[in-house]
């Protein structure tokens, strides 16, 4: 029975235990056992995840930038559409970051206990941190010329330097659009073959979170010896996500729709409700697409060529809900943590939470590995992913509904401005 549960019921289950697991460990003495014995599969978890996160954003940017041929073909209608997906990302990012500092998730966990945290994690936060104040007296132009690698292996080889591999994916993929014919096809050919070998084996790793999620919640509940301000924390963290989708959903989307679109706000809600189901159900905005282009093409009344260039491409690079979730989940574990973020920080966190979302596959759980780009692009302990794994897939699923909404909205509004939008 229990093989039939899907994923997230399992890796649900997996932190419940885990926190049963660590408060029993607390109560009975058993620490040491859990830290010695339970604790590494966490880690286990945590390296697989690392592991995977270099080959995945790598080989999903080139994938989805070099799927942008078309651009050359439908020039203006790309350049609409990429304009629109960066900039709504962008807001979503803003949005989400707005809400985190405004509302402190992490905060409630108390000083002294934040203090214990940092203490635990302390080397490690501690060298962060100097690198946080080196980045205050570095030039403005600092960030720019960070992000250039000098070796490509050099930086496939520090997890910290993932902006670096994203700047040569983007190089790499632009190049080889530019190069006209059958030659490159080999190497596209190569890229998409190893894009679904790399998915594979996210879908591998994904299958042990359970148990890793287990483990982890297990130590975490010994660390912090079985605090309950932790919980409190989560929950609250749940509630800024959710309260960031929703201003998505139903104040920028219907705003755009009904000013730039000119469609009733009503009949596009209508119109795409059943792809928001099934993108609810499956958290998988690539799984929706087939409904999401019936909808929108039947419902909304777009037409097919544009429907088919435009939803396809927002599938692989427009998340708002995931950049939107990206920077709200950075800030928080900074907040647990106890780390004061620059404004620099939390403009670098809008930056790679925009790239990491676009570099994000349509897959349940897909970014999860992406947001160790974020937080490691501002020097936060990637050990936080711990806290907000268990809690994940709830919030998976509403940031997929908010991804699907978000390309149907966009394609509606390209389609009018291309005259090939058939509502009255
Ligand atoms: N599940 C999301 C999607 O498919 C991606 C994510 O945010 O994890 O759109």
């Amino acid at each position: 029975m229990l093989k039939k549960l899907p994923l997230w019921a399992k890796i649900f289950i997996g932190m419940g235990l885990g926190i049963l697991w660590g408060l029993i460990s607390v109560w009975t003495g058993w620490e040491l056992f859990t830290s010695n014995w339970v604790k590494p599969w966490g880690t286990i978890f945590l390296k697989l995840l690392k592991l995977i996160a270099v080959p995945l954003i790598f080989v999903s940017l080139v994938k989805g930038i070099s799927s942008l041929t078309d651009i050359t073909k439908l020039s203006r209608i790309g350049y609409k559409t990429i304009v629109i997906y960066i900039t709504t990302t962008i807001f979503a990012t803003t949005v989400g970051l707005a809400l985190v500092n405004i509302m402190k998730p992490g905060d409630v966990f108390p000083d002294e206990k934040q203090e214990q945290y940092r203490q635990k994690f302390g080397g490690q936060v501690e060298l962060k941190q100097k690198s946080a104040a080196e980045i205050e007296t570095q030039s403005p132009l600092h960030f720019f010329e960070d992000m250039i690698p000098e070796n490509f292996f050099l930086a496939a080889g520090d997890n910290s330097k993932m902006l670096q591999i994203i700047f040569f994916a983007i190089l790499f993929s632009v190049a080889l659009v530019l190069i006209p014919g059958g030659k490159t096809q080999v190497v596209k050919d190569f890229f998409d073959g190893l894009n679904d070998v790399i998915l594979k084996i996210v879908d591998i790793i994904m299958r042990f979170a359970p148990i890793g999620v287990f483990a982890l919640m297990a130590s975490l509940v010994v660390d912090f010896s079985g605090d309950s301000d932790i919980f409190t924390a989560l929950g609250l963290y749940m509630l800024t996500v959710t309260l960031g989708l929703f201003l998505l959903i139903l104040g920028l989307y219907p705003l755009m729709i009904r000013v730039f679109a000119r469609i009733r706000i009503p009949d596009f809600m209508k119109g795409i409700l059943p792809a928001q189901l099934v993108a609810f159900t499956t958290s998988s905005s690539a799984a929706t697409l087939p409904v999401t282009l019936k909808q929108v093409t039947e419902e909304l009344k777009v037409s097919k060529p544009i429907a088919n260039f435009v939803l396809p491409v927002g599938v692989t690079i427009n998340m708002d809900g995931t950049s939107c979730y990206q920077a709200i989940a950075a800030v928080f574990i900074a907040q647990v943590f106890g780390i004061e973020l620059t404004l620099v920080q939390q403009l670098t966190i809008v930056l790679t939470a925009t790239l990491a979302s676009i570099g994000s596959p349509g897959i349940p759980s897909g970014s999860i590995v992406m947001l160790i780009i974020v937080l490691n692009s501002v020097g936060l302990p990637v050990e936080g992913l711990a806290l907000i794994l268990g809690v994940d897939r709830p919030l998976d699923m509403l940031r997929t509904v908010v991804n699907i909404t978000g390309d149907s909205t966009v394609a509606s509004i390209v389609a009018r401005s291309e005259g090939e939008l058939d509502y009255k």
